[in-house]
């Protein structure tokens, strides 16, 4: 509990280079060991800011949460969630990574990776829509990453372009682990799946099973990475109304259509992603099979690729 002083702090261990028998070095960083800069953006109870480390001048993002005002909204449940489901992550390109926390009286300071080109909905904003290979780039690198994170035990619950960051090579991070649930490893190969107790996630991008059974998968992902795919290519997402209930209605119906001229085997993967019963869609492994991602090459080359020219 973070409100027990010092318990939230992490530790960093870092391998000493200069010793030969790799001794362990503790750091404990705190507010003073940075320098604050430019405001990222802000979220409803907390504020993210562009922060250099005065030691290494690395850069980094540092979430800043306002204890009191967690307290009073009763999300400190959320709060610890996104702690616990960042550490358990560790070091992979296309999620953010956790380094250090620690508090003061007022606020709890999450250091982050730094996302410098901000959110993917921005860019497909100032873009209207991408192109196939862009598509295919920016899709493959959300599947590898939703791939790590399941085979971590991890369901993010809330994946959409907002909470898909981009760093300064244009790659993508995922982020806002703060309603992810964490599968009890001690339940082993049973199951995949976790109850929700609440509606969780953005009304365009829920899955079905959500809204009918409470229930969310792991497959639940990849229904909001078949929402993701179909709006990186038309510039909107499958499932949109002037309200929560009517957008509801339209995916426990399946009521969604492709624009004209929307690509074949896009169209193909989508439809095999967005099909009501979570056990009948496509697979990672399928996916990555998948005709619509022919020719890319899975695993760590992703992300040295070069990213396509926006288009
Ligand atoms: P809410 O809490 O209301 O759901 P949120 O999840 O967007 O909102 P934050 O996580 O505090 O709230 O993020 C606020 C803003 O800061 C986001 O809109 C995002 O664009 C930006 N941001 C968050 N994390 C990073 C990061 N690691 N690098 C760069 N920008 C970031």
């Amino acid at each position: 509990d973070w409100t027990d002083k010092g318990a939230a702090v992490i530790y960093k261990i870092e391998k000493n280079p200069s010793s030969d028998e790799q001794a362990t070095k503790i750091i404990k960083k705190g507010v003073k060991d940075f320098n604050f800069g430019r405001t990222l953006g802000e979220g409803s109870y907390s504020t993210v800011v562009a922060a250099t480390d005065r030691q290494t001048l690395k850069e980094y993002a540092i979430k800043i949460l306002d204890k009191r005002h967690i307290i009073k909204e009763k999300k400190v449940k959320y709060v610890n969630i996104e702690k616990n489901t960042l550490n358990r992550l560790g070091d992979h390109p296309g999620v953010v990574s956790l380094y250090y926390t620690f508090q003061d009286e007022r606020s709890l300071f999450y250091v982050l990776d730094l996302a410098a080109n901000g959110e993917l909905l921005g860019v497909l904003k100032r873009l209207g829509s991408f192109d196939e290979e862009c598509t295919r780039y920016y899709g493959g690198q959300i599947l590898d990453a939703l791939d790590y994170m399941h085979t971590k035990g991890i369901i993010h619950r809330d994946l959409k372009p907002e909470n898909i960051l981009l760093d300064e090579h244009m790659r993508i991070k995922l982020t806002d682990f703060g309603t992810a649930k964490i599968l009890d490893q001690n339940e082993g190969e049973s199951q995949d799946q976790a109850r929700a107790n609440s509606f969780v996630g953005t009304a365009e991008y829920v899955s079905p099973e959500l809204l009918t059974d409470k229930a969310a998968y792991k497959s639940s992902d990849l229904w909001a990475f078949g929402c993701i795919i179909y709006q990186l290519l038309s510039g909107r997402p499958p499932f949109k109304a002037s309200n929560e209930y009517q957008t509801f209605q339209k995916i426990v119906h399946l009521d969604y259509s492709f624009p004209l001229g929307f690509p074949a085997h896009a169209r193909d993967l989508v439809s095999k992603l967005l099909v009501l019963d979570p056990k009948d869609r496509l697979t990672i492994e399928d996916i990555k099979k998948h005709e619509f991602f022919a020719g890319v090459e899975w695993g760590r080359a992703i992300w040295k690729a070069n990213p396509p020219k926006l288009r």
